[in-house]
């Protein structure tokens, strides 16, 4: 009995993450250090081929340099975007670990994951300020951290940049507009558009900033945010999201 117990704590150490379920399947992860089996994992779609510039997004052949959101340079403030897998039913299971089910590692193995692809495309930016998209004080107190901040300490360890390269005080969200049932596309674009504020702008002026966020749908976050740091001092903007829709 004794030694039973005693090879199941070994097996449990050596095997597999106490606990550790793939995100995607629920199937058990028999090893230390993966957060995503390895048939899930072969299943998520990185973002490749002709993408926009500006955001990241895939473009068709016969698009030009910017999709049909970017496409107005008086209003989308980025100088350059990556997002690092097709918003597929893998990645958005994955995503909900992050936000619902506390996995902040999870998340932060993500953000190493972006790291990887954001080296790919962007070796050589210089980044100063790395931001998380931030939640609403509300939805932090609920949910008790910020997935995306979890995604930002992964890519930072990637990237090799201090954890003070990190900054979650400078952009707050000042509306709540996680949960907006029966409004359309248009109404929750112009109601995301005065959620955020900067504070202590003298943290952002002449830097070059890395806004990081999970998905990229619409576009209006980024824009929102993006317009707030430049008016605020931001130099160079930009973007990196797990997953583009
Ligand atoms: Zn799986
Ligand atoms: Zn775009």
């Amino acid at each position: 009995m004794r030694m039973n117990k005693k090879l199941e704590r070994w097996l449990k150490q050596t095997l597999y993450v106490p606990g550790g379920h793939c995100p995607v399947c629920r199937r058990i992860l028999f090893q230390k250090d993966m957060w995503v089996c390895p048939l899930c994992k072969s299943e998520l779609k990185p973002v490749a081929g002709h993408v926009c510039h500006r955001c990241g997004r895939p473009l068709f052949k016969h698009e030009g340099e910017t999709c049909g959101r970017c496409s107005d340079a008086q209003t989308f403030y980025y100088n350059g975007g990556y997002g690092h897998w097709l918003y597929r039913e893998g990645v958005a299971k994955m995503v909900q670990r992050c936000k619902f089910y506390n996995e902040k590692e999870l998340a932060y193995w993500i953000g190493e994951e972006m790291a990887k692809g954001w080296l790919l495309k962007y070796p050589s930016v210089q980044i100063d300020v790395v931001i998380p998209v931030p939640l609403h004080h509300n939805r932090f107190k609920d949910r008790g951290y910020n997935q995306s901040e979890w995604l930002c300490k992964g890519m930072l360890a990637t990237l090799a940049l201090p954890e003070s390269v990190l900054n979650t005080k400078v952009l707050i969200r000042t509306k709540d507009t996680a949960h907006q049932p029966g409004k359309g596309r248009q109404a929750r674009i112009e109601n995301v558009r005065d959620a955020f504020r900067v504070v202590d702008s003298h943290t952002i002026q002449d830097k070059n900033i890395l806004v990081v966020d999970d998905v990229l749908t619409t576009g209006a976050t980024l824009r929102a945010c993006g317009a707030l740091l430049k008016e605020n001092g931001a130099k160079i903007l930009y973007s990196c999201v797990a997953a583009i829709d």
